[in-house]
């Protein structure tokens, strides 16, 4: 089976001002042609950073992302960003539907996919976000709930290069509780089956399907190393460079 080429992706969430661009010389400092040759970085920062990440990152291949977007292009929508302006900054990324946006913000799937049909209009890449609350594992619905999330935030225009999936169990976000490795190819084989759907059987293998949830450099080994975990979608750690990059190094 051909693997994609793993995705290692920070989200800096409400995190970062002028003086964090040193964290970002940090992370482009170490990804060597070697890390470089094993893993794709990326660093979604506050918007307000985006153009700045994005000119630093030009000679170090960092991608760069938004962690939100309008799925409109324009328009009288006070304090929304457009996939267009994101883009315009310097994004190639774009996360939609993480669990703090469909918690705080009220954001259904029919949003996220709204969103997520956006990026792809704006030529960004959606890392569509999914997972399950510590109740509905508890009463044995994750995969299902994951599914039903999946089928409804994936625009059919899908595919392995404008979409990554981010199976982030809401209750190992900022926790320090992590699924276990079996749990995990659990969900990600059952996320692949779907995909098969969603994007055809040619192109679900090259999917990239990212765990995220509390991944740090102590327990990052482990769990890349389960089937169908294609990288890491990492919060907390991706704000001190040398977590992140020893993330990154798991590969
Ligand atoms: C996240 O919110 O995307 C996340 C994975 O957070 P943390 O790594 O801090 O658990």
């Amino acid at each position: 089976v051909d693997r994609p080429r793993p995705l290692v992706a920070g989200n800096w969430k409400m995190n970062g001002l002028r003086a964090s661009a040193r964290v970002l010389e940090e992370i482009h400092a170490g990804y060597t042609p070697g890390l470089r040759a094993k893993v794709e970085l990326a660093v979604c920062p506050p918007a307000t950073l985006i153009g700045h990440a994005a000119q630093l990152s030009v000679g170090s291949r960092v991608a760069i992302g938004g962690q939100d977007c309008h799925a409109k292009e324009s328009g009288a929508f006070t304090g929304d960003l457009s996939a267009e302006m994101l883009a315009d900054a310097g994004a190639t990324y774009v996360i939609v539907g993480h669990s703090e946006r469909r918690q705080y913000h009220k954001e259904k799937d029919q949003d996220v996919c709204a969103k997520a049909v956006a990026a792809h209009r704006a030529g960004l890449t959606a890392i569509v976000c999914v997972g399950e609350t510590r109740e509905e594992r508890e009463a044995g619905k994750a995969l299902a709930v994951v599914k039903k999330q999946l089928r409804g935030s994936v625009p059919v225009d899908s595919n392995s290069h404008n979409l990554v999936v981010a199976y982030e169990p809401v209750w190992a976000i900022g926790t320090g509780l992590t699924p276990t490795a079996a749990d995990v190819a659990e969900v990600h084989a059952a996320i692949r089956e779907e995909l098969k759907r969603l994007v055809g059987k040619a192109d679900a293998p090259k999917v990239r399907i990212l765990y995220g949830g509390s991944v740090k450099p102590t327990n990052a080994a482990e769990l890349m190393a389960v089937e169908n975990v294609n990288g890491a979608l990492v919060g907390g750690a991706s704000l001190v460079a040398a977590d992140f990059l020893g993330i990154a190094g798991a590969y």
